[in-house]
């Protein structure tokens, strides 16, 4: 990029840094900030004569945001099938089917995602029959909302090299599915759909001024995301996010958490101690309140779980441990505490907790004494406030979901929309910290009400601290100068916007590195 002058003025440009949390305009050069302060301070800056200039009408300029726990691979495929979620009936759901099919070609795949059965009007789970019955001359692949449950019609089969007499109603349970998938996945890698997916999911963060997303590799789930598409996008110069990578599996090589550069870098390794509340397989202390035959479980025996981890450790992988009931948070706790028990990560970086949805006052004093990283969901809130209350039963209310505790622990909180689980819109998640209600708007007062953060924390959460955690507070993170471009433009003045708004915020004009990655800046360098 040639060091041309972008001068940013007439918004209110919040900073992330708590000694000057409020300036009025920014100057970047090239890929940093080279100013911010004051409209006086900064035109007066000798690289603002001449600088190209960006005028606002009151809307707010923040550090480009990130997303610090999601499955970007994961989200560009469901992105990229046809959504039969709001459909009420299979008959309507073939209908969507079809329109889809009308603009492919012969020997295109079509992708039938996160239908529920439970809501049509047949009340039955639909088959292979129905499939080749609704006149689509495709393989077609349809994928429960679930993701457990799929079916395939007899085309998708034959294309998967299943043998006939092994096709029955075409309904595929967990795993079976693989041999579908890795069909449907080599046509869209033979016909070079796969990193225009990639690119496009990208480009929904950078929409809504998100600049790096720290992706998560669930292969276990049959969920795996790779850096290869990305280092691609990146030699094509159409990679619009930051993106940090942690992988689910030890790597096969002697590498350690922070390989890489400014755009592509490798995070470190994820581990799952339990499951999901939703599904009553996250680890609780006592029975569910909603089933009291069980208490959720845990993923790992404890004598291979802390080998696993005092390995990880000593090799320089900074850890990203799914814990969300509190006894599988009692076991993370150990798994650090026997980490650090063999000295310092030789990576330099706190290891990190993911989800925390249900932490003890005792737990937090723990958690504090060993430093780490908190990655919290806060768009679960409004998803989560009636489920979380029927599985967790009112004793537990007050230690769940505790955001506030945390952010006044003094530990390092991340944000992230752990999308698709979430869509991708940070500002869905801004929205659930400061207001904690449901989609509906209620409680009025807010779930839990002592627990909401103040819009300025919830915006820490995406910004200075989503760097923070992979070692780059230094760099990113923050409007100041030295630290990369990184900004997000937003489309209002967010501070005086009704806070039930805050759901709705999109950016005007994202940059990434100096380079515009969303919206227009006509004359201004792009990806
Ligand atoms: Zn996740």
């Amino acid at each position: 990029m040639d060091e041309k002058c972008l001068l940013i003025r007439g918004g209110t440009v919040w900073t992330a840094d708590r000694r000057n949390p409020r300036a009025e305009a920014v100057l970047v050069r090239g890929e940093r900030i080279l100013a911010v302060g004051s409209s006086a301070e900064v035109q007066n800056h000798e690289c603002a004569r001449g600088a190209q200039t960006l005028d606002l009408a009151g809307e707010t300029v923040i550090p480009g945001m990130t997303d610090a726990h999601l499955h970007l691979l994961y989200y560009s495929k469901q992105r990229a099938g046809v959504s039969l979620f709001e459909t009420k009936s299979l008959a309507e759901a073939l209908q969507a089917l079809r329109d889809a099919a009308a603009g492919t070609r012969p020997g295109d795949w079509i992708h039938g995602v996160r239908y529920n059965d439970a809501y049509w009007a047949e009340n039955r789970a639909p088959t292979r029959h129905d499939l080749d019955a609704a006149g689509i001359d495709r393989p077609i692949l349809l994928t429960r909302v679930c993701t457990h449950v799929q079916v395939a019609n007899s085309a998708a089969l034959a294309a998967s090299g299943i043998p006939e007499d092994q096709w029955g109603d075409g309904i595929l349970l967990e795993t079976e599915v693989a041999p579908v998938l890795k069909a449907m996945e080599a046509w869209r890698s033979e016909t070079g759909r796969t990193l225009g997916m990639i690119e496009e999911a990208c480009r929904d963060f950078a929409g809504f001024g998100v600049t790096e997303i720290q992706t998560c590799s669930a292969s276990g789930y049959g969920l795996a995301d790779d850096l290869a598409p990305f280092q691609r996008l990146r030699l094509e110069r159409r990679l619009p996010v930051r993106v940090v990578l942690y992988e689910d599996r030890m790597p096969q090589w002697n590498v350690m958490s922070g390989l890489g550069d400014d755009w592509i870098r490798y995070g470190g390794f994820k581990l799952f101690l339990d499951g999901s509340l939703g599904g009553r397989t996250a680890a609780l202390g006592a029975p569910y309140a909603d089933d009291p035959s069980t208490c959720g479980l845990l993923n790992h025996e404890e004598g291979a779980l802390m080998a696993t981890v005092k390995e990880a450790h000593k090799r320089g992988l900074q850890m990203l441990i799914h814990a969300i009931g509190d006894r599988a948070l009692d076991q993370a706790i150990r798994a650090v505490e026997a980490a650090y028990a063999e000295g310092p990560c030789p990576c330099g970086l706190p290891h990190r907790i993911n989800h925390v949805m249900i932490c003890r006052p005792d737990q937090l004093e723990a958690l504090k004494k060993l430093g780490v990283v908190l990655d919290v969901q806060p768009a679960f809130v409004p998803s989560e406030i009636s489920m979380a209350t029927a599985r967790l039963g009112e004793e537990r209310i007050p230690w769940s979901y505790p955001w506030k505790s945390f952010v006044d622990s003094g530990l390092v909180v991340t944000g992230s929309s752990d999308c698709p689980v979430e869509p991708p819109s940070p500002w869905r998640g801004v929205w659930g910290a400061v207001c904690r209600v449901g989609d509906d708007g209620k409680p009025e007062e807010g779930w839990q009400p002592h627990q909401k953060l103040t819009l300025d924390e919830a915006l820490e959460l995406w910004t200075v601290n989503g760097a923070v955690a992979v070692g780059e507070g230094g760099r990113r993170g923050r409007i100041a100068p030295g630290y990369l471009a990184d900004l997000a433009i937003l489309d209002r003045d967010i501070f005086k916007a009704d806070p039930m708004d805050l759901r709705e915020v999109k950016a005007r004009l994202t940059l990434a590195g100096g380079y515009v990655t969303h919206g227009e800046l006509p004359g201004w360098p792009a990806f």
